[in-house]
This record gives C-alpha cells, sequence and structure tokens, in this order.
C-alpha cells in the first residue's frame, strides 16, 4: 500500500471536491515522463482509481470491483454508440442541442477554491468552466499531449457531462443507475446505487465519442497539475501504485 492511503479522496476533481490541507509533499515528476506514462495505463487500473473515491468501496470485493469496471465501461462505449446512432453524430454540440441540453460557459465555479472542470445540473445544463482549459492549453504546449488542446479538451468535458445527462434521460434502464448493492436487508432492504461507476462510465463514452486511444481519466492528474502540482504528483504516485498492484496480480 503506498502514500496514498492516508489521502486518497484528497482530491476528485472531476467532481469538485476540496484539495485536503496538511497535503504529504510527493516527489517530483517531468511532466512529459508523467503523460507518457498516464497514457499506458489501462481502463481496469483507472477503474481502481475511481473505486479508492468510492464511498462504498469497503463493502465489495475486488473481483465483484473488476466485475463492475468492465460493466460500467461497456455500459459508457455502449451508450455512446447509441446516442451517435440516434443523433446522427459524433459532435458532441450537437448531441447536446438535440438532447435539448443547454451548453454554458463560465470562467470558475461559484465560490472558487475549488477545481472543477464541468458539471452537469439536473435537468438539462452543462456548464464548461474555461479557466482550466485555458490552463491546460499552456500545459499542451510543454507536454505536447493532444488531449489538453483547447478544443479537443472542451468536447471531451462536454462528452464527459453528456454522460450524466443520458443517464438522467434513461435513469430506469442504464446500468449505472440500474445496478445496485445491498447495504442491509433487515428489517428493510436498503440498496445503494455505486457512485463511481457513473464517472468510468462517462470516461468510456467521452472516449468513445472522440475516439480516443487513451483514457480521458488522465485528465483527473493533468488538470489537477495546472493548479497544484504536488496534489498532481500525489495523484499520479496513486495510478502508478495500482499499476503495479494489477500486474503483480495478473503474475499471481
Ligand atoms: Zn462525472
Amino acid at each position: 500500500m503506498g502514500n496514498y492511503e492516508k489521502w486518497k479522496t484528497l482530491m476528485d476533481a472531476f467532481s469538485g471536491q476540496k484539495p485536503v490541507e496538511n497535503m504529504p509533499s510527493f516527489p517530483e515528476v517531468p511532466i512529459v515522463q508523467m503523460v507518457q506514462t498516464l497514457c499506458s495505463i489501462e481502463e481496469q487500473v483507472w477503474g481502481m482509481y475511481a473505486f479508492e473515491r468510492e464511498p462504498l468501496e469497503g463493502k465489495i470485493s475486488l473481483g465483484q470491483k473488476k466485475q463492475y469496471i468492465k460493466a460500467a465501461n461497456e455500459c459508457g462505449r455502449s451508450w455512446a454508440k447509441k446516442v451517435m446512432k440516434e443523433y446522427e453524430t459524433a459532435q458532441p454540440e450537437t448531441i447536446a442541442k438535440k438532447m435539448g441540453i443547454a451548453v454554458k460557459k463560465t470562467a470558475r465555479p461559484i465560490g472558487g477554491e475549488i477545481v472543477l472542470f464541468a458539471q452537469f445540473v439536473r435537468p438539462n445544463e452543462i456548464t464548461i468552466f474555461t479557466d482550466c482549459i485555458h490552463k491546460a492549453n499552456l500545459l499542451e504546449k510543454e507536454c505536447d499531449c493532444k488531449i489538453l488542446q483547447e478544443d479537443i479538451l472542451e468536447k471531451i468535458l462536454l462528452s464527459h457531462e453528456l454522460f450524466h445527462a443520458v443517464e438522467e434521460k434513461h435513469q430506469k434502464e442504464i446500468y449505472t443507475h440500474t445496478e445496485k448493492i445491498e447495504l442491509w436487508k433487515k428489517p428493510f432492504s436498503n440498496r445503494s446505487k455505486i457512485v463511481c461507476l457513473s464517472e468510468i462510465a462517462a470516461m468510456a463514452f467521452a472516449a468513445e465519442i472522440m475516439r480516443l486511444q487513451v483514457s480521458p481519466y488522465m485528465l483527473d492528474i493533468l488538470l489537477t497539475y495546472s493548479y497544484d502540482k504536488n496534489a498532481a504528483y500525489g495523484l499520479y504516485e496513486e495510478i502508478c501504485s495500482l499499476q503495479a498492484q494489477f500486474h503483480d496480480e495478473a503474475i499471481l
């Protein structure tokens, strides 16, 4: 187990959590090397990274997690195909328009101290925060990572949020909403959604729409880097540690 155990919910920028105070300082990694490594992380490993942020994580076995991760990725991809077919386009802006979603742009969230890239507000509004896109664009010049380019990044963020709109529209049938775990049975059954499955599926949905060869999950770390390098080094250490664990398990 790595250092990250102590602060694993430190920052989940896609969900707009506040950074934890008194964060330890993590070893620096050159950005080019970081990008190179992140490009090679498999989607199962990003799934484990998502589960590190899941409130119900302790109630789910490793074997179950692996099955959930696979199913959530498949859910995201298959809904992307359905949506592109239904609306006859792969352009996220056009999909949003056809779904009746208003897409707003603003520099940063009100309050300002949380790091947030984009958000879906029920029932039909998506906001893209342009401040993070500008910062990412500057970073792209340092590391030549295409998904940080302004127009591509904006479409990825929009696609991710569009998945949440699709979930809202199809909540009775979509896997990320129908899959639940039993927390306790007596005296009443209490079944709960697994929140991180929505995030895993949203990333797979965005990757499919944008035909990406890499996981957009890497943006969680790279966009954080634009705001707080040390926090990004921490997240990087976490994903590398999960990657190493994943390969050890594969050998055993
Ligand atoms: Zn999301």
